[in-house]
């Protein structure tokens, strides 16, 4: 398995929505996005201002945002992906984990001020590896898959170009 073929934005798309992720994939962005990740870029400068690491690129190949002793850190403005925002940290735990460094994992959330701890543990680590793997199943598809219809969806960069239809009355 091509570890190498995923990021951590993959990951957190995965758990979102597999379609985003494919068209992330192949380069499709939307303006949208870029604010997004201008907006993160903002909040993790702030967040992680009194740490000595940060924004760390791990073997050339992906990039975490911050080391804090036995914790790597990450900081998101709300709890709403909750889920997506654990895979991608049990990701970046696992490829620190493939090169021998045990670490954990903090997240915090700045809207509801609070702090969740993540552990890759045995099942934790069985979790991130069958997600990367169905991830690059995904991937390798030459099509994306199917519109999801979720109210997440209406927040997303990608709902003018998934639900075109419906934008325009249709
Ligand atoms: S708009 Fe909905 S279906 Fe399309 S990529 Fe976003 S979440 Fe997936």
């Amino acid at each position: 398995m091509d570890v190498m073929r995923v990021s951590g934005i993959h990951m957190h798309y995965y758990a979102v929505c597999k379609r985003k992720m494919w068209l992330f994939d192949r380069g499709i962005t939307m303006e949208h996005e870029h604010d997004r990740v201008l907006e993160g870029k903002v909040l993790h400068e702030y967040a992680y201002r009194h740490l000595e690491v940060k924004e760390i690129l791990i073997d050339n190949a992906f990039k975490i945002d911050a080391i804090d002793g036995e914790h790597v850190r990450e900081v998101k403005l709300s709890s709403k992906m909750t889920y997506a925002d654990f895979l991608q940290m049990l990701f970046y735990l696992y490829q620190l984990d493939l090169r021998g460094l045990k670490k954990k994992g903090l997240i915090s959330y700045t809207k509801e001020r609070k702090t969740e701890e993540v552990i890759l543990d045995e099942a934790n680590k069985k979790r991130v590896k069958a997600a990367i793997a169905d991830a690059i199943k995904v991937l390798d598809e030459s099509s994306p898959p199917p519109v999801i219809k979720r109210t997440y969806c209406k927040r997303c960069a990608y709902y003018a170009f998934c639900h075109a239809g419906e934008v325009n009355g249709e």
